[in-house]
């Protein structure tokens, strides 16, 4: 089973750096989230993967949870058939924060839980690192010291190259950043949720990353696929929504699939489509570095890099699309 990569992958992906670090990440890098775990044929998802890395797509999201574990599992054989060769070409994250194993230990922000996770997310995926390991949440338990010393300890002792926190309120991500400085960890990346449709990443916390020269990558930029053209005619067999459930309550849907169908409008006259403007929209914004998809198919990805065509917004774009949250939002 031989794989020879794309020798133009490099030709139209941009690449952005993470905050102050030295690291870039690609504009546009994928999760794995949904669509890696079990229930996914291995081929459908080698597809993906070997697809991603072909359009540039360097950078790969994990978690221990993802699937149960599956996914990491679910990647580290792909990893190991096809990609070997070009470990050094590729930026691979994991996670750990939620629960995962019974106990006291499978859960949180405890050094014990930190270590143990990361050595069996290095398992599974068949590494002898991860480049970045993230804390996934905020534990109120642990203090923020052994979270920080744990996650430094990771990168001392080679398991992790770079560490980013996720989920983190901006008191609690200012707070271990300034640990982090002080033990002089290579902290370089904060992941939160933000899309058009949830923006809460604008009031503070963009602005503390920045201060800090921290880099940010947002997860569910599509909102989990309501920010394409998905749902416009009902909800498909095979979406996210028949196979997972309700991504949020039938009077929020509804309005958000409002707020699409008039983005829609804007995005036509872009030249682009949904999708390809939720992205660009992200990606005008240097403050993030990266935009981390979730894709179930070869074809959803290829959409999604064209986002790249076409960057740059005019103000009266970026008014319209501020009138039309405002508007639908009732604020
Ligand atoms: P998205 O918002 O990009 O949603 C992905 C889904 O949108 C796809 O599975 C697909 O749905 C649909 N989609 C994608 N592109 C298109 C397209 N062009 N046209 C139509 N539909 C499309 O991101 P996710 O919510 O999947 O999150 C992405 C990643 O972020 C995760 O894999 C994970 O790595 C990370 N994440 C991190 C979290 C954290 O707590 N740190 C939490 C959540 C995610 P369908 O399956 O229906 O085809």
């Amino acid at each position: 089973m031989s794989y020879q990569a794309n020798d133009k992958r490099y030709d139209k992906m941009l690449y952005r750096k993470v905050g102050n670090s030295g690291l870039k990440l690609p504009a546009i890098s994928l999760g794995l989230w949904r669509n890696f775990g079990d229930d996914i044929p291995l081929t459908t998802q080698k597809d993906l993967i070997l697809k991603a890395f072909d359009l540039g797509i360097t950078h790969f999201d994990l978690a221990n949870n993802y699937g149960g574990g599956a996914a990491e599992q679910n990647f580290g054989f792909i990893f190991k058939t096809y990609l070997q060769d070009y470990r050094d070409e590729l930026i691979i994250s994991t996670k750990a924060g939620y629960h995962m194993w019974d106990g006291p230990y499978g859960d949180g922000g405890s050094r014990k839980y930190l270590v143990s996770s990361c050595d069996a997310s290095l398992k599974r995926l068949g590494l002898d690192y991860v480049d970045i390991f993230y804390h996934h949440r905020h534990d109120p338990e642990t203090p923020l010291e052994e979270t920080a010393l744990a996650l430094d300890s990771l990168v001392r002792s080679g398991k992790a190259l770079y560490i980013g926190i996720s989920n983190y309120s901006v008191k609690d991500a200012e707070a271990i950043s300034h640990i982090f400085k002080a033990l002089h960890t290579p902290f370089i990346i904060n992941q939160m949720k933000y899309n058009l449709l949830e923006r809460d990443f604008e009031d503070n916390l963009k602005a503390l990353t920045n201060s800090e020269g921290v880099g940010n990558i947002s997860f569910s930029p599509l909102a989990q696929g309501q920010l394409t053209n998905r749902y416009l005619n009902g909800i498909p067999e095979d979406s996210r929504i028949s196979r997972k459930g309700a991504l949020t309550d039938a009077v929020t849907f509804e309005k958000n699939m409002q707020i699409v169908r008039d983005l829609q409008t804007v995005a036509e006259a872009r030249q682009q489509t949904i999708a390809e403007l939720a992205i660009a929209w992200q990606l005008r914004d240097a403050g993030v570095t990266s935009v981390l998809i979730g894709a179930s198919r070869v074809s959803q990805l290829e959409e999604n890099v064209k986002a790249l065509d076409h960057l740059t917004f005019t103000d009266a774009e970026l008014q319209a699309i501020d009138t039309i949250l405002r508007q639908k939002k009732g604020q």
